[in-house]
């Protein structure tokens, strides 16, 4: 690694949303920018879903950090595993390297959170990582092969129940895409199963789905997913699965050989190492300013920190929010650099949405709430033009094209790999 010892080196932790967004906003400035991840992507998880249900393929949605990055000329990334973060010394250790900074960025995002449940964790799928996407778009595929040479009405029928906890924007993304996978696969390539006996269950714990949406939105979510075929158990708490049966509170169970965890989600692993105060999701408390209280080189940003908005709320764990704060950080450091006092962060809310699959979607931005198919194409549209990369956005339009027109999913690709002949045997012993 180079190191220049003239110019203020800055550290940033993560090249997701915030993190990327800050090492570019530092392409002008007089220092020396050093972005650390353990991927070599910067990675579009708003889309996983699609990857997770065969409409797009991994390098559709990531992008290789060293070709976003490769013209800035105070930057240089490190491709490593960030183990322990010394506040005092302002020294990071990470798999192979010790680094020290001036200042730092950290930006580790966040992670699923099964709340210690290790039934939970060991059987069900998490939804943050091309991993995990993998991992599901192999399952579902699997279980419906299964399902073709099933004999047994009670095995089968836990073969075709899918199951997704939580009504957020991804639990209802995710619902509303297996629901079209389901439609395209089973219609075309399983003649012989019957789409009737397909089940998919979406579970909310409390009486609303998207709760983050105006009501309206909400109650539109809930008939646009049931049109698909989706059945929402509202009020069902989630409390076991051991990869066969779902047991709910109050008691319910139901055999099923799939479940989606997307109900629960905490900030990096990271943040638990650095001793301070944690709020809601484990998410560090920062100062107004983005700063670390006590540690005034070091700031978070994104879904680890935890900064409140005017009506005292945490802001929500999304894209934007991650952004805004990046580019407030780096203006923080460079007033300090400059010696001009720093700013408090403050966010502009543009709006939330979430697809529901084919023609409908749901928006509110700003005062406007669109719904159906105007909503699906404004959800199209953002998504688009937010993915990195001329040609990954040329890709993802001919694919929704392909399916659109079609009814076609390129993806539904199975691999013999040592995790679904694991799969396989378990429900063969
Ligand atoms: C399935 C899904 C759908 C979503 N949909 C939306 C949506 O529609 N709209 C929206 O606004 N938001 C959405 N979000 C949330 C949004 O993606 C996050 O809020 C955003 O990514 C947060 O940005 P971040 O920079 O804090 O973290 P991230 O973007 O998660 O980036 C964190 C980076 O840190 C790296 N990292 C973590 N730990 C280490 C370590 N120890 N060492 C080195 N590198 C490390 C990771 O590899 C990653 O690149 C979605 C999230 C998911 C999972």
């Amino acid at each position: 690694m180079k190191t220049i010892q003239s110019e203020p080196r800055i550290v940033i932790i993560g090249a997701g949303f915030g993190g990327l967004q800050a090492a570019q906003s530092l392409s002008n400035a007089p220092v020396q920018v050093l972005l650390i991840d353990r991927n070599n992507y910067h990675l579009f998880q708003p889309l996983l879903y699609q990857v997770a249900t065969a409409t797009l393929s991994d390098d559709d949605i990531a992008y290789p950090l060293r070709a976003i990055l490769r013209e800035q000329k105070n930057l240089e990334f490190l491709l490593a595993n960030v183990k322990q973060i010394d506040l005092h010394s302002q020294k990071i250790i990470t798999d192979t390297d010790e680094i020290s900074y001036d200042y730092l960025i950290l930006a580790p995002g966040s992670e699923t959170n099964f709340y210690r449940n290790e039934s939970l964790s060991q059987h069900s799928f998490g939804l943050k990582n091309l991993q995990d996407a993998h991992r599901i778009r192999q399952h579902l595929l699997l279980q419906f092969e299964k399902a073709s040479r099933e004999m047994n009405p009670d095995k089968l029928k836990a073969l075709l129940t899918f199951v997704v906890a939580g009504g957020g924007p991804t639990g209802v993304e995710m619902a509303g895409a297996i629901s079209e996978l389901a439609q395209v696969v089973v219609k075309k390539d399983y003649p012989d199963l019957d789409f009737q006996e397909i089940r998919i269950v979406l579970l909310e714990a409390t009486d609303k789905l998207v709760s983050h949406l105006q009501t309206d939105l909400s109650k539109n979510t809930v008939i646009s997913l049931s049109r698909k075929g989706v059945e929402i158990m509202f009020g069902s708490k989630l409390v076991d699965y051991n990869g066969e049966i779902i047991r709910l509170d109050p008691f319910q169970t139901f055999p099923a050989r799939t479940l989606i965890w997307t109900a629960g989600v905490r900030a990096s692993g990271l943040m638990d190492l650095l001793g301070l105060s944690q709020a809601g999701q484990k998410r560090i408390r920062v100062l107004p300013t983005l700063q670390l209280p006590e540690f005034s080189s070091a700031y978070v940003i994104g879904d680890s920190a935890y900064v409140e908005n005017s009506e005292g709320k945490a802001l929500p764990m999304t894209a934007p929010v991650a952004m805004q704060q990046a580019k407030h950080a780096v203006r923080n450091i460079l007033a300090n650099i400059a010696g001009n006092p720093l700013k408090s962060f403050t966010f502009q809310d543009s709006g939330m949405m979430a697809t529901i699959g084919r023609n409908q979607a749901v928006a509110q931005i700003g005062k406007f709430r669109f719904t159906g198919w105007i909503a699906w194409l404004i959800w199209l549209f953002v998504h688009l033009i937010q993915i990195i990369g001329f040609r990954n956005r040329l890709l993802v339009l001919f694919k929704w094209s392909w399916e659109y027109i079609f009814y076609d999913r390129t993806g539904r690709l199975l691999e013999h790999q040592a995790y679904i002949k694991r799969d396989m045997d378990e429900s063969n012993p």
